[in-house]
């Protein structure tokens, strides 16, 4: 079968068509600056690569451009729309309702507009998208696969927050987690390492935004992004967990207003806030050995997160058979992985240093150092793969 799988942002809208039988990527794209003017770059396996500034002043106009492109003769993958027989949505969020990837349908879509204020950015535009695909592509099964969906077992005493009950009854203020199909996808690849379906792993998606997750049994038990990706370790411009009071203080001293002090945590804060350089780690890293030294506190600061939140993990799961890093920092950067994994013998991780640093680029290895007893490896983090599988599973 062929499914479709995109993921539509606030601006922009990628695509990545699987033919299922194989597992091969036959045609992928994405379009942005939806809602501005409008480009858009499709690559189909075998044809030349086009580009295009296009007209794109909604998602309904992006999907009909992707659907053009993917039966057009001269750079498509198919014949007709017909041939794809699903297609797979992502959503960042799927409440506490969307427990697992799922069809979707009217009661759905329904569900996924009512939870809109508390997924208000990425909520509206993956709807959007859903609407365009489902009324162009009303032969093929439309599944929704969630971001939050991995962390729907967690325990009570994992997402409820330490605030009066009543908000999170009121408000559904509660811990969600998100990356959770990354995380699902890197720890299953793990685990299939190991040959333990059971095994305690922690897993770091460190890219632009960054979480980490703990599984056991396949299943999360922890995480470190919360109510919204804010929360955890810093990222480029988030600045991750920090003292709630911080915040307050900030707001009444500089008389910020609620969206003011949203901002400055989600848009000025993390590498970017701490070093003033930018908020692409490899900025930040080239400023660091430059001498800059605000960059090299971000990095330190970066760091000593992660580290913290890797040693709770391995406290919960009593143990840790496998720490893995993924994404855009997770994948590339192994100095950063070689920074985190300093001086952690005492909970048994450590890597080979020759065997991290010529780890090539989008390949799956061991890093694990002679003797260390947690096994430590690079996984290219594959999400759309992983929602083509879902899709699938779902459709048949
Ligand atoms: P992602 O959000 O997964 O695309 O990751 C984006 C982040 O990965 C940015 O902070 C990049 O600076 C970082 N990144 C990508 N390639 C490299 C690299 N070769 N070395 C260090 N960081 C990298």
């Amino acid at each position: 079968m062929k499914i479709l799988v995109v993921n539509a942002g606030s601006s922009s809208l990628k695509y990545q068509l699987f033919d299922m039988d194989t597992g091969a990527v036959l045609a992928k794209g994405n379009c942005e600056r939806i809602g501005i003017d409008g480009a858009i770059t499709h690559k189909c396996a075998g044809k030349n690569d086009h580009k295009a500034n296009v007209s794109l002043p909604d998602h309904r106009a992006a999907v009909k451009e992707v659907l053009a492109l993917l039966t057009d003769t001269s750079v498509g993958a198919v014949r007709s729309v017909g041939e794809i027989g699903a297609v797979g949505h992502r959503f960042a969020h799927g409440g506490e309702r969307l427990r697992a990837s799922a069809r979707l349908g009217a009661d759905e879509i329904a569900y996924l507009e009512s939870i809109v204020p508390i997924n208000p950015l990425h909520g509206p535009p993956a709807i959007s998208g859903y609407k365009a695909l489902a009324e162009a592509m009303p032969h093929a099964v439309h599944v929704g696969v969630f971001d939050t969906s991995y962390y729907s077992d967690l325990e009570d005493y994992a997402y409820i927050y330490p605030i009066p009950y009543e908000l999170y009854e009121k408000y559904r203020v509660r811990r969600y987690g998100f990356h959770g199909t990354s995380h699902r996808y890197v720890a299953g690849e793990a685990a299939k390492l190991l040959h333990n379906p059971h095994a305690k792993i922690v897993t770091c998606h460190l890219g632009n935004g960054s979480s980490i997750t703990a599984t056991v049994n396949g299943k999360a038990v922890d995480t470190s992004m919360g109510f919204t990706p804010q929360d955890g370790v810093p990222m480029g411009t988030r600045s991750g967990a920090i003292d709630p009071t911080v915040l307050t203080y900030i707001m009444k001293k500089e008389g910020l207003t609620p969206e003011q002090a949203e901002k400055l945590i989600n848009s000025q804060s993390g590498l970017f806030g701490v070093s003033g350089v930018s908020s692409d780690c490899r900025d930040v890293k080239a400023a660091a050995e430059g001498g800059n030294a605000r960059a090299k506190l971000a990095v330190k600061i970066l760091v000593h997160q992660i580290k913290k939140i890797i040693g709770s993990y391995i406290a919960e799961l009593n143990g840790c058979d496998a720490l893995v890093f993924t994404a855009g920092i997770g994948e590339n950067d192994s100095e950063l992985r070689a920074l985190v994994c300093k001086d952690m013998e005492g909970l048994g991780i450590a890597v080979d240093e020759k065997i991290n640093a010529a780890a090539p680029r989008g390949a799956t290895v061991e890093l694990t150092k002679a003797g260390a007893k947690v096994r430590t490896f690079v996984i290219p983090t594959n999400e759309e793969y992983m929602i083509a599988r879902d899709t699938l599973a779902l459709s048949k």
